[in-house]
Order: structure tokens, then sequence, then C-alpha cells
């Protein structure tokens, strides 16, 4: 074979900058368009090319006019003979007379006049869709040859206004371009695990031929994108490996006296908590902790552990939350203990007014409070730490990372980061990658399990007898408010109404107070305090009782329209009640069965079948398809993309160790450099 005049240049050229061009640059892509594909995020010819199609159109048989059969799906070439529009009100009807070498049948559009004039006759059409008794009923087309009916077609994730259609035609634009991209991966790795070249996957993820050579086109992308999160997460730790903390010196006295004034002895899971994080408190790198523990598994205890163990060291804890409500739980719990040890602790949230919030910043940075507690307001910028040793953020994934990160600006305190999500350890592993991980499995062993039912609509009329009974009994209850749309305000409004409806009907005889967002500080307190001290019988709420709600005397909650809920959400909920030593009820009341949604019949069956948060969060990613990850985000870290991490876990563990040879790659380490540039991190600053 003679060989060209010139040769081609190699595939695995990476020219990274012709993916960061602009969409624009791409032919057919004007100002309009390009507003339309930013509001997906896609500026770039990357971006464009990283966009995953949410599923792909089935294969349709390619048939003559003459072997249509039925209502079956085919694939149609054939020539236009005439063509006309008309209008039946506002409905435009554009009528084609189609023909190929067997026949001739009509085709029809609805509302698509500009096409009218394309259809002269002569021209070449392929048509998609299915025989009716008019004719043809058009599905997908394409003038000439084309993307559209073709089987297998892509199907993005789009919005109302932009056209499955122009991001076809976006994208066909931008593959000749993946190449660009450059081929991390060596050929023995690539053979070794049967993958395609990448370039080849990212046609494939676009154009495939099959379902199966979609499939393996995504996992090629999805061991890329894990390589390069484990990449990116080598680099943090790494990086923290260089951040100078103060070592604590071995836990001592003020910690045996918690102890002992704790009112209850810890459990097994809090002791291995302590002890991990002992270990790393006696280190001299901060300590990057992410505990771990279902809904009531009493994680406060350990923070408050790792919060006395700087205190005791003579420097300074700061336990930061979400919300006011979970501030101010926090605060009475830990004034409540500390007062026995003789530690200082101030409460420093939005609310506290300015003269005493000006007392809290001068007692915080002389170092009188030994520990503060409080939200957002903590890292503002006026609050100056006098020895910030260690600092604790419950319900970590309530906060973004600026927000995390904010807390350790400018020193490396050991800091703890707690959830109740939990996600199951091998995820967390790869998605907080660079935080070590803790875990309270088990409940405090007085806990019986919640005993949750289902009950329709029709029935909730029992639901309430069976409330009203446990609050003869002396006990306390919930009715958490359905999630209407709207704004907070919609929803309180709601909440005050079906508050004030009980009142007057189911709960007529009892104290019912309601809580919800758009309380005014003081009022809220009132609620909640009244609720604590057994003052109301009934809190009706919004979700807002999710987090920091915790009166072990309330035993029985009923969830309004709970098929509307999250998965999380209701797992998160009935973490409310079931606090005490006594037995515990959660009434899920929803539509019929037949009334609502697959996946919602799924979530409502998994909270009756279980109240493990760790299982529920296993089915939750699969009822969700592969959906995203609550950590992803968490970590800071892009979603993941490609990577389907129930199915993918295989992959997962070969990016970790594929991390290590391939570290230092050019493309890869590029790709770390965007990940983290996206992504400061607690420590890093
Ligand atoms: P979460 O992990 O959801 O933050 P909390 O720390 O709020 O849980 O604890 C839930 C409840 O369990 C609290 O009322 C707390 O006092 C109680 N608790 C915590 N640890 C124990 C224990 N070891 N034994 C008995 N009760 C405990
Ligand atoms: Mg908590």
């Amino acid at each position: 074979m003679d060989s060209p005049a010139r040769w081609p240049p190699t595939c695995s050229l990476p020219r990274p900058d012709v993916l960061e061009r602009a969409v624009e640059t791409l032919p057919g892509v004007g100002p309009a368009v390009r507003r339309k594909l930013a509001r997906l995020g896609l500026l770039t010819i990357g971006d464009v090319l990283g966009h995953r199609p949410r599923r792909y159109e089935s294969s349709a048989e390619e048939r003559t006019i003459a072997e249509l059969f039925g209502d079956d799906e085919a694939v149609l070439d054939v020539t236009v003979r005439r063509a006309s529009g008309r209008r039946r009100g506002r409905l435009h009807i554009l009528t084609a007379h189609v023909g190929d070498t067997t026949g001739e049948i009509r085709a029809t559009w609805f509302n698509q006049p500009w096409l009218e004039p394309k259809l002269v006759p002569g021209t070449r059409l392929r048509l998609r869709g299915k025989p009716n008794r008019f004719g043809f009923q058009v599905s997908s087309f394409d003038l000439g040859d084309g993307v559209e009916t073709a089987d297998f077609a892509p199907v993005y994730p789009s919005t109302a206004d932009l056209a499955q259609k122009t991001l076809r035609t976006v994208t066909e634009a931008a593959l000749p371009l993946a190449r660009a991209g450059g081929e991390p991966l060596p050929a023995g790795v690539r053979h070794a695990e049967t993958l395609p070249l990448r370039a080849d996957a990212v046609v494939g993820i676009h154009r495939p031929r099959s379902e199966e050579e979609a499939e393996n086109a995504r996992r090629r992308l999805a061991l890329d994108e894990l390589l390069t999160l484990q990449l990116a997460l080598r680099r943090r730790a790494v990086e923290r490996e260089t951040l100078v903390a103060e070592a604590l010196p071995p836990a001592g006295e003020l910690v045996a006296r918690y102890r002992d004034v704790l009112p209850f002895t810890l459990t097994r899971g809090q002791e291995d908590a302590i002890a991990e994080l002992d270990a790393e408190l006696g280190r001299t790198i901060p300590m990057q902790r992410l505990l771990q523990g279902d809904v009531g598994s009493g994680k406060t205890a350990v923070a408050l552990y790792a919060l006395l163990r700087a205190v005791e060291a003579g420097r300074q804890g700061a336990l930061m939350a979400p919300t006011e409500t979970l501030a101010e739980q926090h605060f009475l719990t830990v004034e409540g203990l500390c007062g026995a040890l003789g530690v200082r602790v101030a409460l420093l949230t939005s609310s506290v007014g300015a003269r005493e919030r000006r007392v809290v910043h001068q007692l915080v940075a002389s170092g009188d409070v030994g520990i503060a507690v409080g939200t957002h307001a903590l890292i503002q910028r006026e609050v100056e730490f006098a020895d910030l040793a260690v600092a604790v953020v419950d319900e970590q994934h309530r906060f973004g990372v600026e927000q995390r990160a904010a807390l350790a600006e400018g020193r490396s305190p050991h800091v703890l980061h707690m959830t109740a999500t939990p996600i199951p350890r091998t995820l967390a592993l790869t998605v907080y990658g660079d935080l070590s991980v803790s875990e309270i499995s088990a409940p405090p062993a007085n806990r019986k399990p919640i005993v949750t039912a289902r009950v329709t609509e029709e029935r909730s009329a029992e639901a309430y007898s069976r409330l009203r009974r446990h609050l003869d009994e002396g006990r306390q209850a919930y009715v958490v408010c359905p999630l209407v749309e709207g704004s907070e305000t919609t929803l309180a409004r709601a909440a005050e109404d079906e508050a004030a409806r009980m009142r007057a009907n189911e709960l007529r005889d009892y104290r019912v107070g309601c809580v919800h967002g758009r309380l005014k500080t003081p009022e809220r307190r009132a609620v909640m305090a009244a609720f604590t001290a057994g003052e109301l019988d009934v809190l009706v709420a919004t979700t807002v009782i999710e987090v920091g709600v915790d009166v072990p005397n309330a035993t029985i909650m009923i969830v309004q329209e709970a098929d509307r809920f999250g998965l999380a959400q209701l797992h998160q909920l009935r973490g409310r009640v079931g606090r005490g030593a006594e037995q515990s009820y959660c009434l899920l009341v929803s539509r019929h069965r037949d009334e609502v949604s697959e996946p919602a019949n799924e979530r409502l069956e998994a909270m009756v079948a279980s109240t493990d948060g760790f299982e529920l969060a296993e089915r939750d990613l699969e009822i969700r398809g592969e959906g995203q990850l609550v950590g992803a985000r968490q970590s800071g870290l892009t979603d993941l993309r490609f990577t389907r991490l129930r199915a993918d876990r295989d992959l997962l563990e070969r990016a970790k160790s594929l991390a290590e040879k391939l570290a230092g790659d050019p493309i890869l380490e590029a790709a770390a450099d965007r990940l983290l540039g996206e992504a400061p991190h607690v420590g890093e600053s």
C-alpha cells in the first residue's frame, strides 16, 4: 500500500484549547441557541461533548411503504411528491404525500409551518414513526441523511425551549472535535479493561449503534471521571499533609468528668468514633473527619467530646449548625452539660441582638468562651477566635463548601463534619475520598425501632385516634404538613391553616402548636420551648423540624401526603420520634397505591420496611436510578456525570489503583486541576 502524502496527526495528540472554545464557534450556533445552551450549563465545546444523553430512542426497522404493518414503528426512506399546509384554528397542519418505489403514503406534521417551504417535490426524506389510519404519523424526520431518525438517537436532558433536534445538531457539529481531548489511558490498560478509546467513547455516547456500544462508552467515560476524581482527592490529601495543626495533648481529666455528667453511657459506636478522633487530634495534621450516623444515633455526644478536648487543652471549640433551631437546641444541650463542668459556652446566631453579639464576639476573641455554638453567624468576618482548635460542622451537607471552608480560614483547626444522611461506606470513601470516615452504626440500645405504617387517606381518621391515645397517655406528637408548591410563605400559611383546622376538629381537646419557616425567632423559640416543656401536646409543622428537634417524650408522628416527600427527608422526619425508651410510631398518610407514582410507592414501602438510614440510603439510590448521589455535592466536587455509583463499583476500585499508576498524566492532571479549581475545600486556604 502506498503511504499517503501527509500522515494525519496521531489521534492521541491532545489539544485541550479546542474543547475550551465557546459553543458559538460551532456552525449553526448563534446567540439565541447559545443562550439556551447556557441555561443547561453548556458553554464550551467540551461541555457539549460531555452532555450525556438521558436515554436513547429504540431501534426501528427500515421498511418500504408496502412493508408497513400494523402500528409497528418504522423508518421510511421516501421522496416528497407534493405537500400543503393549512390552518385549523390555532393548529397548523402540514400534509405531504411521500412515496418510494413501492407506493405512496400521507405523512402529517402539526405546528411546524416552517417546514412547508422545504418540502418541495423531489426532496428526499427519512421519516420515523408509525402507520395510522390517516397515513403515517411522523415522530421524527430528517431532510436527507441525518441523525433524527437514526436508531438509538440520543435523547438529552433539556429545557422546554431547547428542542432535541437542536441539541442533536449541535452535538453532531462538535463530535469531529472529540479527539482534541486526547487519550489519557495507556493502550495496555484500555485493552485489559476492554474499553474503547476516549474519543470513540465520546462518539459512542452520542451516536451509538447499539445500546451495548452506548454502555461501553459510558463506562469508559465513567472511568476517566473517577480517575480524575481520585487524582484530585489524592492531591487534596497531600496538600493537607503540609498544613500544620497543633497536636492536642492526650485526653485528660475534663473529658473524664464529661463522661460522668452524661446522663447515659456512651454506646460502642460512640466510643469507637471517639477513639478514632482521639488518634487524629494527637497529630499535627489537621483532622478532617466525617462522622456518619443515622438520625438519633447520638452524634452530638461525640461532637461535644471533641470540643471539650480542645477546651481541656486550654483552647477553643466551635460547633456550627445549619438552622437557628438546631443551633439553639445544641446550645441548650451543650450548656447544660458544660455548666456542670465549669466550661463557658456562648450562642451566636443572626437573631442575637447587636449589643449582645458584640459581647459574645469579645468573649470569643479573648478566649473567655471555651465553646461557641452557632449558625453561619460563627463564620462572619468579625468573629475572631482566640485559639480555635476544634471545629464541628453539624448536618454538614446543608452547608456550602465555602461556608465550611470559612470556619477553618486562616487557621488549621481539627474539623469534624457530621451527617445524618449516611451513604454506604464504599461510596463515602469515593465521594469524600480525602476525609476519613467514622460511623456510628447502631443507635443507643434502649431504643426500640420505630414502627412505621402506611395509611390511606380514607383511613386517616384512625391515624388521628391512635395519635390521641398517645396524647392521653401523656405523650406528645408531631403532625407534618404536606409539601405544597410555592414559597416558604405559602407553606407557612398552609401549616397555620392546618393547625387551626385541627384545633377545631381532630385535636379539639389538645394543646396544638405550629412551627414553620416564617415564624419570627422569639415566636419560634416560644413554641419550641413550650413543646419541649410539655406545655403543648402536638406540634403541627413543616419540614423545618427535620433537624434539631429532640423531645424524647414525643412518640408518634403523622406525615400527611407522605408520597410527596423524598426518602431521605421522610427518614429525617421520622427521626424526631423514637428518641426515648418508649415505643414510637410513624404513620405515613398517603393516597391510594394506584394513585401515586411507582417511585413514591417504593419510597413508602422502603420506609415501612426499614428504619436503618444506611439501608434506606442504598434503596434511595436504587429508586432514583443512578441519580445524583447526595454526597457528591457535599464533597464540593462536581456531580459525576457518567458514573452510576451502584453499578460501577468495580470501576471505582480500578480507578483507585489506576490513580496511583497514572498520577502525573498531563490530561488527567489538567482535568483534576479543573475539578479542584471549582472546589475550594476546608483547610486549603
Ligand atoms: P443525632 O445523631 O441525630 O444528632 P443526637 O445526638 O441528637 O442524635 O441524640 C439523639 C438522642 O439520643 C438524644 O436525646 C441523646 O440525648 C440520646 N443519646 C445519645 N447518646 C446516647 C446513649 N449513649 N445512650 C442513650 N441515649 C443517648
Ligand atoms: Mg444531630
